[in-house]
């Protein structure tokens, strides 16, 4: 077999075989494919696109290209979410205990913060002593003991797809729909759970920025996880505003916390039952309605709150901070964004707010940045809120007072107002079953 011949292929729009299939991912991963031939490939698929059958093939393949977690002890309990990423999306903080205080099983895997999204293995170290690399037996008695246990992707999970990741994200093949399936699914295969909420998010801040197209890619997820044996469900909701109101490590942490002690309402709490709701149909078999119940009660009980503190002690971390979050240092330097006039927030650059953030230093512009933990936003006001010339609008936090001018500057520029209201945003645009 040779690569020219399977590139050409699919050039011409053909359908490749399993063991053509195979060949290439070999490839990849032992490095016999040059990445010219790698970057032509993808191209190749980008326009021409895969059939289910090759892609729920090219997932597998990924998957299986490193480590496979085995979960089978959890059975359908082991469940597991993925966001397709946003700014202010602290979800997991508050989804991993409150569906562990529910009965199922979150031992999860997750990322760091890239670009202007952020990275839920970051916030979880803005907790003093909480150790987010475990041995494969800790994680595993964690998860036994704790029904939770969260920490950071390793190195040998599906390899293929960070070769294929890093190739795509300069030749600009990106954002093709096969290839953003087979590269989310392959790490969720891998990491084990039976059961799988996929959180695709829309909007300025997300990766889809309309409806349809969140759609279409939440579909053809759901479709491939189930070729491959996974209980699966979608939701499609809003990223065109931050979700909540921090952005930035330990400010999230904070009102994550918030939300489990029953202090926090509004889009954050919204989202977190919706997604809940589908994570406990899925692992507890219950209906999405019952799974939404269970978790309201759950949450507005405090058991979710004593499963937080119980998982952050579990691995490592010192549970003060949640119980009293006063305990997280506050970052040396703030500034208060002002309304320039009087109207309605109209709408959000949500990107752009990310970017405010990492400016700040709550995020990595190379891998190796250091992040300030205590740096970020709290947004004061959100799409559809009223605005008074001279009224904050959020506050900037930072250890570094040199970049707050400029943030704000940043800030202000990613806003847009309007004389007329405003609805609020629509928060759940989708629900696939
Ligand atoms: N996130 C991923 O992990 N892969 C993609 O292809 C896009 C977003």
């Amino acid at each position: 077999m040779r690569m020219v011949d399977i590139i050409g292929k699919k050039k011409n729009g053909g359908s490749l075989t399993p063991d053509e299939l195979r060949f290439f991912i070999d490839g990849v991963v032992d490095g016999s494919i040059p990445d010219y031939q790698i970057s032509a490939f993808c191209m190749a698929v980008l326009f021409r696109g895969m059939n289910d059958d090759e892609i729920a093939c090219l997932t597998d393949l990924m998957a299986r290209s490193g480590d496979m977690i085995d979960l089978a002890e959890f059975g359908d309990l082991s469940v597991d979410k993925h966001s397709t990423g946003g700014v202010g999306d602290k979800t997991t903080l508050i989804l991993a205990p409150l569906t562990a205080a529910c009965g199922a099983v979150v031992a999860k895997m997750s990322g760091r913060g890239l670009g202007h999204t952020g990275g839920t293995v970051d916030k979880l170290e803005s907790i003093p002593g909480y150790k987010t690399e475990l041995s494969e037996e800790a994680f595993r008695e964690v998860s036994r003991r704790v029904g939770v246990c969260v920490i950071g992707q390793s190195g040998e999970l599906a390899p293929a797809d960070k070769k294929l990741y890093a190739l795509r994200d300069v030749t600009a093949t990106v954002d093709s729909i096969p290839l953003i399936v087979s590269s989310v699914m392959s790490k969720k295969l891998a990491a084990g759970a039976h059961s799988i909420v996929l959180d695709v998010t829309v909007g300025s801040g997300a990766f889809m920025k309309t409806v349809d197209d969140a759609v279409a890619l939440a579909e053809k997820m759901v479709t491939i996880g189930r070729a491959c044996g996974r209980n699966m469900a979608a939701l499609i909701t809003d990223m065109s505003e931050p979700l909540g109101r921090a952005v930035g490590n330990s400010l999230e942490v904070q009102e994550a916390i918030a939300v489990l002690k029953g202090h926090v309402g509004g889009d954050l709490k919204e989202v977190c039952l919706a997604l809940a709701g589908e994570m406990l149909s899925l692992s507890l078999k219950l209906s999405p309605e019952e799974g939404r119940r269970l978790a309201e009660e759950t949450l507005e009980s405090g058991a979710a709150y004593r499963k937080f503190c119980e998982w952050i002690a579990a691995q490592g971390g010192d549970a003060r901070y949640a119980e009293e979050p006063e305990h997280f240092p506050a970052a040396r330097y703030s500034l208060d964004v002002m309304a320039p006039e009087d109207g309605y927030l109209a709408a959000m650059d949500t990107e752009a707010i990310g970017n405010v953030a990492c400016s700040l230093g709550a995020g990595r512009r190379t891998k190796a940045d250091k992040i300030d933990m205590a740096a970020g936003i709290v947004l004061c006001a959100k799409i559809g809120d009223p605005v008074e010339k001279g009224e904050p609008l959020a506050t900037l936090y930072s250890e570094r007072e040199e970049t707050l001018a400029p943030a704000a500057a940043a800030y202000l520029k990613a806003l847009t107002f309007s004389s007329a209201a405003v609805p609020k945003p629509t928060l759940i645009h989708r629900i696939i079953h």
